[in-house]
């Protein structure tokens, strides 16, 4: 038996159905055979020196979202959601690792900051921020990642690591952009946040206009719009009409000045509010327990029109919907070195993501045919199980110092999964 700050449950605790199960549906059917609540640093540890000792599998989980199922298994979850403080000194924030999205950005905005990150109220906030962590501000500001100047983190010995630009450096660089599950359990984060802006919502449904033409007028001018306006686009199999969302954090006047380059109709634009408030526009108010499957790709360039009528004749009129959706990036983004940090994919436009019921054919048929204009890179907060020759897609030139890194901190491979960075290339 464990001596624990937090709790444990096993199959036969009360409790153990609610929380067994990740956030994400596809993986609900998981039973692990231990799921260990942390309270702090020491259960991390205590847990680790366990399973390192009887060879029992662990996953780290935050908000449990992962698109690859890798924050379950039927060997032990650590559930980080214990450990979810937030603390605000000046402009920088020490946020713990079971975090989620919604309780972030509420306890930064107390204090007049924020962090550029993603939608998704229970997303959690190191989950993402390992991955990069692309969001309305990530313009203006970056990935989550890039905001990131620290981290604890405890190792597969059970060690308890402070990383940093000058304290293992390495370890540091990996966490920021590859770190999900792969080098060890991330404890707290430390962020340098930002001032938190007023921002204006944007929304609009592309009537008078082909879906052909708004992809080709879109992926023309978003990528290259100022910083404070973000405007991505969602094309699907449901009647209607291409649907644009966003934000921005420009004045009214520019904002309709700069959306008039892209279209002649009216586009609505909410009051200006905090970041945070806009943010919560974005929640779904009746969050469905839909099983989907995605499939996404970055581009560097524009999608040719024969690739763009293709896609779109592609989505047909089928039993289940379907849905293509265009993120807009450049900006900042792309102001920050291939490999400055683990993320590499600095040179990208737009990121499009292909979604669908996990039975229809067509999300693998949709993704083939957009891959001919493709940069063959994919996010790594996006895994994608049936992708070929991921090392190159999700880490580009950076795999080989991330195989470096993984034979330094984890040669046994105790952090595992399949598409894990192993510690040899
Ligand atoms: C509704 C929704 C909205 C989204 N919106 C965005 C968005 O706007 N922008 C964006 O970039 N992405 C977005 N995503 C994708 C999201 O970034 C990823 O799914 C992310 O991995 C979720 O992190 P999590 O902590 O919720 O998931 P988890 O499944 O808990 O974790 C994801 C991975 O990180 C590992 N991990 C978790 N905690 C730790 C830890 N403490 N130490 C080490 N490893 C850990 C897990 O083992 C797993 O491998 C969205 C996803 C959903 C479902």
């Amino acid at each position: 038996m464990l001596d624990l700050d937090g709790r444990s449950f096993t199959p036969d605790s009360p409790g153990y159905e609610a929380v067994r199960r990740p956030a994400n549906p596809a993986y609900r059917d998981a039973r692990p055979r231990l799921v260990v609540q942390c309270h702090s640093v020491a259960d991390v540890v205590r847990v680790i020196r366990h399973a390192s000792a009887t060879g029992e599998r662990v996953v780290p989980r935050g908000g449990g979202h992962c698109f690859a199922g890798r924050s379950s298994t039927d060997g032990i979850v650590l559930d980080l959601s214990g450990l979810d403080g937030v603390t605000v000194d000046g402009g920088l924030a020490v946020i713990g690792a079971g975090a989620r999205l919604a309780g972030v950005y509420a306890a930064l905005h107390a204090h007049g900051r924020t962090l550029p990150a993603g939608c998704g109220p229970t997303v959690g906030i190191t989950g993402l921020t390992l991955g990069g962590g692309i969001g309305l501000l990530g313009r203006t500001h970056g990935l989550t990642c890039d905001r990131l100047v620290g981290a604890r983190i405890v190792l597969a010995d059970g060690s308890v690591v402070d990383c940093d630009d000058d304290r293992e450096p390495d370890l540091f660089w990996a966490l920021r952009g590859a770190g999900g599950g792969q080098f060890g359990v991330v404890t707290s984060l430390r962020f340098d946040t930002v001032c938190e802006p007023m921002a204006t919502r944007v929304d609009a449904r592309l009537t008078g206009i082909a879906p052909d033409e708004a992809v080709a007028a879109w992926q023309a001018w978003a990528p290259d719009a100022p910083d404070g306006l973000t405007v991505n686009l969602t094309v699907g199999s449901e009647s209607g009409g291409p649907v644009l969302t966003g934000a921005s954090t420009l004045d009214e006047a520019s904002t309709r000045e700069l959306l008039r380059e892209f279209t002649a109709q009216t586009v609505g634009l909410s009051d200006r509010m905090p970041f945070h408030r806009l943010k919560r526009t974005f929640d779904d108010p009746d969050p469905r327990d839909e099983v989907v499957r995605i499939r996404s790709e970055f581009f560097s360039r524009a999608m040719s029109g024969g690739t763009i009528a293709s896609l779109l004749a592609g989505l047909g009129e089928p039993a289940t919907p379907r849905r293509l959706t265009f993120t807009a990036m450049g900006g900042a983004y792309n102001r920050v070195a291939e490999d400055a940090t683990a993320f590499a994919h600095r040179r990208e436009r737009f990121l499009l993501e292909h979604i669908g019921d996990p039975a229809d054919p067509w999300v693998d048929r949709s993704w083939a045919t957009a891959h001919a204009d493709g940069s063959g890179r994919v996010y790594p907060n996006f895994p994608d199980p049936g992708l070929d020759g991921w090392a190159a897609a999700y880490h580009a030139g950076n795999h080989a110092r991330l195989a470096a890194v993984k034979k330094a901190c984890d040669p046994g491979r105790f952090f595992d999964f399949p598409q894990a960075i192993r510690g040899e290339t």
